[in-house]
């Protein structure tokens, strides 16, 4: 990747995430053009950055999707487009799903109903895709309990059910399938009678079910899915793999050394649990050239760093500090810097960590 353009004074500040807009946007635009439903852009992946969203939505994606109200709310400021409420709201964040989301995933009659008190006082109608769990065990009713949800929404004025949603994997790790998916459909049809219209939005899955969509396997009646990582990163969370077409170097995280010294690979003294709980593990290596980085887990999931620069190796961390070993890594001095592929978790969190500038060129 092309080194990214720090916001600001020209100043570097760092940890930093180096965000490439323009690899972004050709993610959007290669998934798009092998997907038949409509592909929308998820940011919760960078916060809700709406630099990035714009890049999704030059590559085609027909809207923006976040699982934070605060997110959406930023989106709305900057954005026109179609934005979806991934996670259902507190009952304090109602008033602003119903002025800012086009859309919310929900799942519980009461916030259904204080929506509908939000949107008839306002005059408004606050459109809502029920959530479905066809299997992974967190949000969405039961396809058994669909009927009486969706017989409340009826009820509700200025509430319209526009669609129906799932979504597997990030809970329960389940897989989609064509039969999970199609157990959605049949929700769909059902759905529909009862209306006597058709629904606008079925949306079908995540990044984990491009793989179906690429193979044709996808129900016909999917007219949507929600993809954050396949565009953010290239990788399906199924398989942890590179999706094949992708670009997987968008995103690196840069981390400044404060102090490289030569230290003995393993502790010394009476050891127990470290700052977190656990009993790390150390490899005897003799003594090693390591670096300090000022990166933590306060800012990043550690574990999911992958170095970018040979020899480099991440051997722990704790809140505040990372230590990697750089003994094989050719010159690193305090001031350097290190960059670092990021997984989904540790773009996550360091994304919406303030520790942690994210610049997008
Ligand atoms: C996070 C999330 C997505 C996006 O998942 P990716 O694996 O990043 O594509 C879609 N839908 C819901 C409900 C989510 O919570």
């Amino acid at each position: 990747m092309a080194p990214v353009a720090l916001e600001g004074s020209g100043e570097a500040e760092f940890p930093v995430l180096g965000i490439d807009s323009g690899a972004i946007e050709r993610n959007a635009a290669r998934i798009v053009d092998r997907v038949d439903p409509d592909v929308v852009g998820v940011t919760k992946g960078v916060c809700g950055d709406p630099r990035v969203a714009r890049a999704m939505l030059a590559g085609g994606a027909a809207g923006i999707a976040d699982s934070r109200v605060a997110n959406v709310v930023g989106l709305r400021e900057a954005l026109q487009c179609d934005l979806l409420l991934l996670r259902a709201p507190m009952g304090t964040e109602c008033s602003a799903v119903v002025e800012n989301a086009t859309w919310s995933m929900e799942s519980e009659a009461a916030t259904l109903r204080a929506l509908s008190a939000i949107s008839t006082d306002r005059e408004v109608v606050h459109r809502v895709l029920v959530a479905i769990d066809v299997g992974d065990r967190r949000e969405g009713v039961l396809p058994e309990e669909f009927d009486e949800l969706l017989e409340a929404a009826i009820d509700l004025p200025g509430v319209e059910v526009s669609g129906l949603a799932t979504h597997v994997g990030s809970f329960g790790g389940v897989v989609p399938t064509r039969e999970n998916v199609g157990r959605l459909v049949e929700l769909v049809e059902r759905a529909e009678e009862r209306l006597g219209r058709r629904l606008a939005v079925v949306s079908g899955g995540s990044t984990n079910a491009l793989g179906l969509a690429f193979e044709g396997d996808l129900p016909g009646q999917v007219t949507q899915l929600r993809v954050g990582e396949g565009i953010l990163l290239g990788t399906d969370p199924v398989t942890g793999e590179a999706i094949p077409g992708l670009e997987t170097d968008a995103i690196e995280l840069v981390a400044e050394v404060i102090e490289c010294k030569r230290k003995p690979s393993l502790p010394e003294g009476e050891r127990s649990r470290d700052a977190f709980g656990q009993e790390p593990a150390f490899a005897d290596r003799g003594v090693r050239r390591r670096a300090i980085l000022a990166l933590g887990r306060l800012d990043c999931a550690i574990g999911e760093l992958t170095p970018l620069r040979e020899g480099v190796e991440v051997i722990g961390a704790s809140s505040d500090h990372t230590v990697v070993d750089v003994a094989d890594a050719g010159s690193v001095e305090v001031g350097d810097t290190l960059a670092f592929r990021p997984g989904y978790a540790a773009l996550a969190r360091a994304a919406a960590a303030p520790s942690v500038a994210v610049a997008v060129g």
